[in-house]
């Protein structure tokens, strides 16, 4: 182990809000290790599938029956040494140094899935409802396909932090964007939210719901904010093809997160932090 970034879902399987699976277990998703050849890969949340099941053999690995999920149903990175599935173990690029890959190996890669998912075009104007780790990724990414990003987000400190990244235009939450957006990606765990970003979309725009929950999908209007073929999809966890892509995109545009960091001695302090929203950047664990 080099490096292993903590996750908020981390949080939820310590606290037992994930039914608990394993016990004991070693939390850690965000894994930076070397290989016995010296060579440095990274390991995600997906940790394997199975290969057969009918989403697998369609391509759709992300939504397989029965999925590994490292530090979860296997044990994680919050350790010296992990046992990782070679073939979801991802060559990182020398570009990416282990601080700074160890956060982009869930929330990046997650969030670049939902630019996948939202079919976002180069060029294209692109909503983002909600303004956290994962959209702050993401609005790199999609600076680099010189679209103009639109960020609706809660809170001054988000909006200010959107307005450092360069967006656009930047409102409060449920505010609508001047213009109608092609795409809009949403991250707040908010059917509120998705609605906002739903009648902020052009005909034939798509919104990419990206939250596992949300508190509700309020009713809506079909008539006025859905017809016209627009759409909703959710965003479930990542194929390996997204991870690869992602990270040789992020050696490329030097996509470099700000971390903080904490020895393993440290763990629970570091999940503290990230519990109270403490951490500058994200929080990553060097054994
Ligand atoms: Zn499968
Ligand atoms: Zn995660």
């Amino acid at each position: 182990m080099r490096a292993c970034g903590v996750c908020r879902t981390d949080l939820h399987i310590v606290d037992g809000e994930l039914p608990p699976l394993r016990d004991p277990l070693i939390p850690g998703h965000q894994i930076v290790g070397d290989l016995a050849d010296g060579s440095r890969v990274g390991v995600s949340w997906m940790g394997g599938v199975d290969g057969s099941c009918p989403y697998c053999r369609r391509g759709a690995e992300n939504l397989c029956d029965s999925p590994t999920f490292t530090g979860y149903t296997v044990d994680g990175g919050y350790a010296e040494y992990a046992v990782a599935r070679a073939d979801f173990a991802y060559p990182l690029p020398a570009a990416l140094d282990d601080l700074h890959a160890a956060p982009l190996l869930c929330a990046g890669i997650i969030g670049f899935r939902s630019l996948r998912v939202a079919g976002v075009e180069r060029g294209e104007n692109v909503g983002l409802f909600g303004f956290g780790s994962s959209a702050s990724l993401a609005i790199r990414v999609l600076q680099a396909w010189d679209c103009k990003v639109y960020v609706s987000t809660r809170g001054a400190s988000h909006q200010k932090l959107a307005e450092s990244y360069g967006a656009t235009w930047v409102g409060s939450e449920n505010e609508r964007p001047p213009i109608d957006l092609d795409r809009a990606i949403t991250f707040a765990p908010s059917g509120d939210v998705v609605v906002a970003a739903l009648a902020s979309l052009r005909k034939g725009g798509m919104v990419a719901i990206n939250a596992i929950h949300l508190d509700r999908m309020p009713q809506f209007d079909y008539d006025r904010l859905l017809w016209g073929e627009r759409q909703i999809r959710s965003v479930a966890n990542m194929t390996r093809a997204d991870a690869r892509d992602f990270l040789d995109l992020a050696a490329k545009i030097k996509l470099e997160p700000k971390a903080t960091v904490f020895t393993l001695d440290q763990a629970n302090d570091a999940l503290a932090a990230v519990r109270n929203d403490a951490v500058d950047g994200s929080a990553v664990i060097v054994p």
